[in-house]
């Protein structure tokens, strides 16, 4: 099988996907299935609709693209706001898109009258995170000119915390989503069908005693991706870990001095770190490097450690282990070097039972 390459289960994939989907179905919450972070992997993708996934969300319209190529008719939301160069797109597409911006969704509009198609909308609210989100006072006013465009449907409102300035969802901020939710429900004589509190990071909110309030979907990448809450990355009670493994191939492994010689100044991706002299160790090179994964989030098998990366090699320490060229080395990653390795063209992915 040909390295660098991300192994993918997708039995720990379905059961952390299905746990989650039964855990949030008792309190009244459907659950999106994320695919972004593995691009739209349809095999992932069809692993979290068997899993019982209400709908797909994914933020890149490629990704969406992908999924349809490859068959899904489930619905597919489109989570990150639709650029106006790609509407058109957007609307063949995805069936609902999170927008904030009035011009946008008459932009959908226009298209989806041209299509003869319907396209969702849900509002986005902005709560405090400070990435996208139309200001609460103001949902009022967009709700009401999106209730009125042709061959656009209304489907609720939605936020989004935790992503750019670590804004946890609190019982706060979910009853003001809520609030809003009975607001524009009595305002315009609707009942607004999805209410969307978060993503993973809502996982400590959700799973305590907390009041669901109108809060009905929650959209779940890393959560069940890598079984761990954004928050504090740590694990979540019952969820596979390890479903994903990034694999490398030595190309080199020889004894070195731990200390660089000669005269200094940058290196490829800026200073080096100090290093310590350590004498002569048994140094490895890994054909993967900074355009296939993030090194500062990958966990590395035990007596291995890396000690520096470049575009494309990745160098460890490799004690006293045997390791010698031709030879594999796995590494867990996180949800930035998963991001990395499902993105890279030379990573291959490949579909295995871990
Ligand atoms: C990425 C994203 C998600 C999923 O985030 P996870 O932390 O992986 O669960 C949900 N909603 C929006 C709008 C996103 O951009």
């Amino acid at each position: 099988m040909g390295t660098p390459r991300l192994d993918i289960d997708l039995r720990k994939l379905h059961y952390n996907a299905h746990t989650l989907v039964g855990r949030f179905g008792i309190k009244g919450v459907s659950v999106t299935g994320m695919t972004k972070a593995v691009l739209g992997l349809p095999d992932v993708a069809k692993v979290l609709l068997d899993a019982g996934v209400c709908a797909l969300g994914d933020s890149r319209i490629e990704n969406i693209e992908t999924m349809r190529k490859a068959g899904i008719k489930a619905p597919i939301i489109l989570t990150r706001a639709p650029m106006i160069s790609q509407i058109e797109r957007a609307v063949v597409s995805a069936d609902i898109s999170f927008n904030t911006e009035i011009d946008v969704i008459c932009a959908l509009s226009d298209a989806a009258q041209k299509v003869g198609s319907v396209h969702g909308i849900v509002l986005m609210v902005e709560l405090g995170d400070l990435r996208e989100g139309i200001m609460p006072d103001d949902v009022e006013c967009i709700a009401r000119k999106t209730l009125e465009l042709p061959n656009i449907e209304f489907k609720g409102i939605g936020t989004n915390l935790a992503c750019r300035s670590g804004v946890s969802p609190d019982a706060k901020n979910m009853s003001t989503l809520s609030a809003l939710a009975d607001s524009i429900d009595a305002i315009f004589g609707v009942e607004i069908e999805i209410v969307s509190g978060g993503n993973s990071a809502n996982i400590g909110w959700a799973f305590g005693d907390a009041d669901m309030g109108r809060v009905n979907n929650l959209r779940l990448g890393e959560a069940i991706l890598l079984g761990r809450d954004p928050l504090t990355r740590t694990p979540i009670e019952g969820l596979y870990t390890d479903s994903f493994q990034v694999v490398a191939e030595v190309i080199e492994s020889k004894v070195k001095p731990s200390q660089p010689w000669g005269k200094f100044a940058q290196s490829a991706f800026g200073s080096p770190p100090e290093n310590i002299n350590q004498g002569d160790i048994h140094q490895v090179l890994l054909a993967i490097g900074e355009q296939d994964i993030d090194q500062d989030g990958l966990t590395s098998p035990p007596k291995v450690k890396i000690l520096g990366v470049s575009s494309d090699h990745l160098i460890l320490n490799a004690g006293n282990s045997e390791l010698s060229v031709g030879d594999e080395v796995t590494f867990q990653p996180n949800y930035s070097a998963l991001v990395r390795a499902a993105t890279s063209p030379f990573v291959v992915k490949s579909i295995v039972h871990i």
